[in-house]
């Protein structure tokens, strides 16, 4: 995900997918245009980027041309169209306009209407991309590349407010990312709410005791090592526990948002959050907290240790060390969250979906 001056874009159309469209807008000029060395007109500033790609497959004699053309402010069309640098001599020339994208129409539309009056042969009207849904105009667009949904898409030329022009792909507009740390005592239910919550709101969930739990199984070294900790119900040092949690995000870069659980648990790994995430251009959204009475947890765990096959929730005395732990080291986390307006607490005692519908609530203002 990158972010353009106050909105972020997810990638939606690769370099090479591009490419390919490029070649069948280029295959219906060679077709169609040979031996009438036509001008092509770019329309800037958008179409710099496919104007150049395409002369490069055209095969034969040709000119090329550009006009200044402008009726986007930021990501709506403004009703209006400017042109700049009409002053061309068309008499009697093939002249092909080359749009980067049509979608309402309105540029192509003005600018064939002024570019009649300088009496080409023959006017024709290329895009790379066109978004049929949108374009409801008489005029004619006799060359497409692809069409493509409605959406507003930035790169391979095209902007949003002057940047993004120079990506080599396609992005699209996109939410935020919501990063929430699901946050309370072991017992609380995060694993399961996340569970629940990753499909409503499609975040990648993350839960480091998870991962730790897979390593184990599959005896990794990673397992191995933190099986020393989790048995006594400490936690696992920041170190490892900090490079296994940014090697999970980086496994997800097209993640429209994450739902940490069982991370961070220290100060440390906090800090290592946030620096993670800013190097990505997003942040913590906020921290959700499911609040559960200390004796509820342990009935909770004590329970779901007949079931779980987790030797960490068999033994009453772990279950109480590892309260302990979370008290000590993890609860102080709450107020390193509120101090930055980012603390949500939710009761957590209920009927499970009831403490979805609460959780909700506060993922809706994330
Ligand atoms: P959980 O499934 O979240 O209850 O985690 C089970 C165990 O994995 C914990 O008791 C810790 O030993 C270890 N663990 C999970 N997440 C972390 C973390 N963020 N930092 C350190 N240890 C962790």
């Amino acid at each position: 995900m990158i972010k353009l001056h106050d909105l972020y874009f997810k990638p939606f159309m690769s370099a090479r997918e591009i490419d390919s469209a490029v070649d069948n807008l280029a295959y219906q000029l060679n077709r169609d245009l040979a031996g009438k060395k036509p001008i092509f007109l770019g329309i800037l500033n958008g179409s710099f980027m496919v104007l150049a790609d395409l002369v490069r497959k055209f095969q034969h004699p040709c000119e090329i041309a550009f006009i200044k053309a402008k009726s986007y402010d930021g990501t709506q069309s403004t009703g209006q169209v400017k042109l700049e640098g009409l002053d061309l001599d068309l008499s009697n020339r093939t002249v092909v306009v080359v749009e980067d994208i049509v979608d309402t129409g309105l540029t192509v539309v003005t600018l064939s209407r002024k570019l009649t009056q300088l009496n080409p042969k023959e006017l024709l009207v290329a895009t790379l991309f066109l978004k049929p849904d949108v374009y409801k105009q008489e005029l004619k667009i006799d060359y497409v590349g692809l069409n493509i949904e409605n959406k507003f898409v930035v790169g391979y030329g095209m902007d949003y407010n002057n940047l993004g022009r120079e990506l080599p792909q396609l992005y699209v507009q996109t939410n935020k990312m919501k990063n929430i740390v699901l946050f309370g005592p072991p017992g609380a239910g995060k694993g399961t709410q996340a569970e629940r919550l990753k499909e409503k709101y499609n975040l990648v969930h993350i839960s480091t005791g998870d991962v730790f739990r897979y390593n184990i199984k599959n005896a990794t070294e990673l397992g191995t090592l933190a099986k020393s900790y989790i048995d006594k119900g400490d936690l696992v040092p920041d170190e490892v526990t900090i490079k296994m949690l940014k090697a999970e995000v980086e496994k997800n870069p097209q993640a429209e948002g994450f739902i940490f659980d069982g991370f961070p648990r220290t100060n440390a790994q906090a800090e290592a959050l946030d620096n993670l995430l800013q190097s990505m251009d997003t942040e913590v959204s906020g921290m959700v907290a499911l609040e559960v009475e200390d004796e509820i947890l342990v009935e909770r765990l004590l329970e779901r240790g007949k079931t779980s096959g987790r030797a960490d929730d068999a033994n009453e005395d772990v279950i109480r060390d590892r309260v302990k732990v979370y008290y000590k080291q993890t609860a102080p986390l709450k107020d390193y969250y509120a101090a930055q307006d980012k603390y949500y607490g939710v009761d957590g005692v209920g009927a499970i979906d009831e403490i979805t519908q609460r959780l909700s609530v506060e993922f809706d203002k994330l």
